[in-house]
């Protein structure tokens, strides 16, 4: 009997399907992976719920009915004689395509900056993984919600032995996120960290700087959340609702200063306006969230040069912090933080679940078993 595969689709909202399409092609520079974990990133809520399909910065539409997920950690299947890699490797798969000859790629970005994530290849129509899955001609397998999926060999990372797939798999839209953004931001010890708008990103940077033995402040209001993060270590939290909001920040900082860095997640400018108001002079902003056409008024002489802020946001994860990002996981605390982020594990057979659940915010990172 011939290999098939097996797809995850939402053929319209609220409701999945597992079909079966032919097993993935290949071309050399690539492998085919047999996905263990896909965790639920916002494919989980705008397509299950209003079947809104992401956009790339190009216009380029990212995802499909029949095209979910991007994040994910595997076994290698196959892969071309003369790769460094070998069947029966454990690997965690960093999102999208990968060029090695734009800016990104060159420089060691993150794979969603790439060209080929943004531009179609010459001849081809579509980007991200349908670029991946039309560019090997196959008919499956670009995306992670599958049995197996096809991954350029210049993102994927060998795990260590003694990692295990549910710690890696948080490498991508969750601790591996803060990660890369936190090292841009050069978050250290003794650093107030103040975030704002609690989902799977934020609590991937709340990790990452506790880790980095930061001050986390949070801003938040999901009661459900909250438990999280007191779970994770987090000591102080405060109501954005509060009228006293921004003095109990001050508060917390040194000589009431503000804070050092500030990390938006919510993409709403009811964050994003708080996230100005709380940071010191020559203060680091980060903009996290994901909220497409929510849009913020300012004034960058009042806003930024009289602060001397920092304005920065990034998806992803640069392939120059890969190496540092997959230590930082075999840290027994990342670890232990990692499971009480990782909420709910459920098998790609009850897909529903994980999506309501995704809905309901009643939730931290949930993962896809897509074997299961
Ligand atoms: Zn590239
Ligand atoms: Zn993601």
């Amino acid at each position: 009997m011939s290999k098939t595969n097996v797809v995850l689709a939402i053929p319209q909202p609220g409701k999945f399907e597992l079909q079966e399409k032919p097993y993935p092609k290949i071309k050399p520079g690539y492998a085919i992976i047999r996905t263990e974990i896909a965790p639920v990133c916002l494919e989980g809520s705008r397509i299950w719920s209003n079947h809104e399909f992401e956009m790339f910065h190009g216009g380029m539409q990212a995802d499909y009915p029949d095209g979910l997920g991007h994040e994910g950690v595997g076994v290698i299947e196959e892969v071309h004689a003369g790769s460094s890699f070998r069947k029966g490797d454990r690997v965690v798969v960093f999102q999208g395509d990968h060029c090695g000859q734009c800016y990104s790629c060159r420089n060691a970005l993150s794979p969603t900056y790439c060209d080929t994530n943004i531009d179609p290849r010459p001849g081809m129509n579509r980007v991200a993984m349908a670029g991946i899955q039309d560019w090997n001609e196959s008919e499956s397998g670009g995306w992670a919600m599958a049995r197996y999926r096809i991954a350029p060999l210049a993102n994927l990372y060998k795990m260590p032995d003694a990692l295990d797939f549910r710690h890696a798999a948080s490498a991508n839209c969750s601790f591996g996120v803060g990660w890369s953004n936190q090292e841009v931001m050069n978050v250290k010890a003794g650093d107030s960290v103040l975030v704002g708008g609690v989902g799977f990103i934020a609590l991937g940077h709340i990790i990452s700087a506790l880790h980095r033995n930061a001050k986390v402040i949070a801003l938040i209001r999901n009661p459900y959340r909250r438990g999280l993060l007191e779970k994770m270590g987090v000591e102080h939290f405060i109501d954005p609702n509060d009228e006293d909001w921004l003095e109990k920040v001050q508060a917390l900082t040194y000589e009431g200063q503000g804070v050092d860095h500030a990390i938006e997640c919510s993409g709403v400018p009811f964050y994003q306006e708080k996230m100005f108001q709380a940071t010191r002079y020559y203060a680091n902003i980060n903009f996290s969230g994901h909220t497409p056409g929510a849009t913020l008024d300012f004034s960058p002489l009042d806003r930024v040069t009289h602060k001397a802020h920092t304005l920065f946001g990034q998806h992803d994860v640069r392939m120059l912090d890969r190496e540092s990002l997959i230590r930082a996981m075999l840290d027994l605390d990342v670890q232990r933080m990692i499971d009480v982020m990782v909420t709910h594990d459920i098998p790609m057979s009850r897909a529903n679940e994980a999506f309501d659940i995704q809905v309901s915010k009643q939730c931290g990172k949930i993962y896809l078993r897509t074997q299961e």
